[in-house]
């Protein structure tokens, strides 16, 4: 591989990376990513699903089946003791999906080897060298490699971010979990127990063996190697017994650290994912975040390199990503709180669950959870303008089709539901899909209800709408040249 160039090389191949790694595969960009891992196998179940908004960036891209083929559908969401239950929100996927990250991964993998992804497993990055025109992406196996563009997708420690020199502010760990995949002697008591240093429980994984072990730890604990002693004695603490465990298959520490990368570029070097953004795993977002990441950055990344837009549009990532973690952890860290069930804390949960159980909270913050509410700032208008586009179901010259189905290639999309022939999109026709299709249903959007229906639609290849017409075309060229690169 010594002296290889691409495009773009992408550090790191969990989620975020392969996501990201599709996202430029899709636009024809040549990418290569550079994994550590042997293979995709990750050892160890991690993540245990993701939210309604990542569900629908996937069908976007017409792979989503693939993972609800092996999930479960389930309400997952909590705001105290109060569940965010999403089955009343207008998307075709008002839920989560339980799935372990190993599946959640085996399956991506199996996914981007489908398309021109190059994948160097087994192979360490080291360090990076950037000039004007491009990145020296250094390996400790050979390389350098060279590139355009680098994303640093290499997780919560990521080497990308340290070399960058890019800041990490936040909050230290106060507290400390082991988590373990284990047999047992003795059956576990069902559900989670609260106490007042936070969360436990142990849950069978499915396999008729496996227990799923998570315990919050007595004192704040760093090490990232603990043992089955340390798994045993703090299960012996919370239940009075270990319940017999054995032949542990994986035992790991995770903290409450929250932190955000200061900026997600410096010049030829963006970061995504954990690499990015850092929170204690109650509410399960980190996934979601990294995979929606991608999807931001992909298309816009695609674009510069292919000399369509200007090397400004990728200072859209951050100004639009930055925000969303930013609620996130925020979210997160109430969640944490809410864990820590001393008799005073206990007051607050109760006081506050009640309070999200009301309509109006709930949907606040149903939205926030399942990552539906995620608007970006792109000036003011309709209320559509910078939320997800909803996956209506259209009429066409060419017969009925799903809006998603519109956007499994990542290309953009104006959506024209005004008279047949009324908007074009003249120069950008090689860039832009111009459908005319008509739609007689309600508009209806997460958390704000019933609102007008528009015109036209203009959405970009994450979804996410960049113009709406509300009967004439105003607006719509400067929106194309921003969004789509100039004529
Ligand atoms: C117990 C637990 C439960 C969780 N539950 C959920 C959940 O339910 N839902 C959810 O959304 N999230 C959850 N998360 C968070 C989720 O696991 C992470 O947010 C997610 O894995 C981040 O993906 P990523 O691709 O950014 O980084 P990672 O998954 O960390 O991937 C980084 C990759 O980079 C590779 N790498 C690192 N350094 C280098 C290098 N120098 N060179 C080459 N390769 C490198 C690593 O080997 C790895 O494959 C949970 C986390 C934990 C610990």
């Amino acid at each position: 591989m010594a002296g290889e160039t691409h495009d773009v090389v992408i550090a790191g191949c969990g989620p975020a990376g392969m996501m990201l790694a599709a996202e430029l595969a899709l636009a024809n960009v040549d990418v290569a990513v550079v994994e550590r891992r042997p293979d995709h196998v990750l050892a160890g179940s991690r993540a245990g699903g993701f939210h309604a908004r990542t569900i629908e960036v996937l069908d976007q891209r017409g792979v989503a089946d693939r993972f609800l083929a092996e999930g479960q559908m389930v309400q997952a969401g909590f705001f105290g003791s109060t569940q965010l239950d999403t089955s009343d929100f207008p998307t075709r996927h008002p839920y989560t999906l339980a799935l372990y990250q190993n599946a959640i991964e085996r399956i991506m993998a199996a996914w981007i080897a489908e398309l021109p992804v190059r994948i160097y497993y087994g192979s360490e990055v080291t360090g990076f060298a950037q000039d004007d025109a491009g990145v020296d992406v250094e390996l400790a196996d050979g390389g350098p490699l060279r590139a355009q563009y680098l994303v640093g997708c290499d997780g919560g420690r990521s080497l990308i971010r340290r070399a960058a020199g890019i800041d990490f502010p936040g909050w230290e760990a106060t507290r400390s979990n082991l988590i373990a995949e284990v047999e047992l002697s003795e059956e576990p008591p069902e559900g989670v127990r609260y106490d007042a240093y936070g969360v436990h429980g142990v849950g069978p994984m499915g396999d008729g063996k496996t227990f799923r072990a998570v315990t919050t730890e007595r004192r704040l604990e760093t090490g990232s190697e603990p043992t089955l002693q340390d798994l045993s004695a703090a299960l012996i603490a919370v239940f009075d017994t270990d319940f017999g465990v054995h032949n542990p298959t994986w035992i790991s520490r995770f903290t409450d650290a929250t932190r955000q990368a200061a900026t997600y570029r410096d010049r030829r070097v963006l970061l995504a994912g954990d690499a990015a953004h850092v929170h204690y795993p109650v509410g399960g977002q980190g996934l979601s975040l990294g995979v929606q990441d991608a999807v931001n950055l992909g298309w816009k990344l695609a674009q510069v390199v292919d000399g369509t837009s200007p090397d400004s549009l990728l200072d859209s990532y951050h100004a639009e990503r930055h925000p969303v973690a930013e609620r996130v952890l925020k979210l997160t860290m109430a969640l944490t709180v809410m864990q820590r069930r001393d008799e005073r804390t206990q007051t607050l949960v109760e006081v506050v669950s009640e309070l999200a159980a009301l309509d109006e909270p709930r949907r606040q913050l149903t939205g926030r959870h399942s990552g539906l509410d995620i608007r970006y700032e792109l000036g003011d208008g309709h209320p559509q303008l910078g939320l997800r586009m909803p996956d209506l179901d259209l009429s066409t010259a060419d017969g009925a089709v799903r809006v998603f189905a519109l956007l499994h290639a990542a290309r953009p999309l104006l959506l024209n539901l005004g008279r047949p022939g009324a908007l074009g999109v003249g120069p950008w026709a090689d860039r832009v899909q111009l459908i005319d299709a008509a739609y007689d249903g309600v508009w209806e959007l997460p958390v704000l209800g019933a609102v007008s229906a528009p015109s036209a639609v203009l959405v970009r290849p994450d979804g996410y709408v960049a113009w709406v017409g509300e009967g004439d075309d105003a607006g719509l060229t400067d929106a194309l040249t921003t969004w789509f690169g100039p004529r």
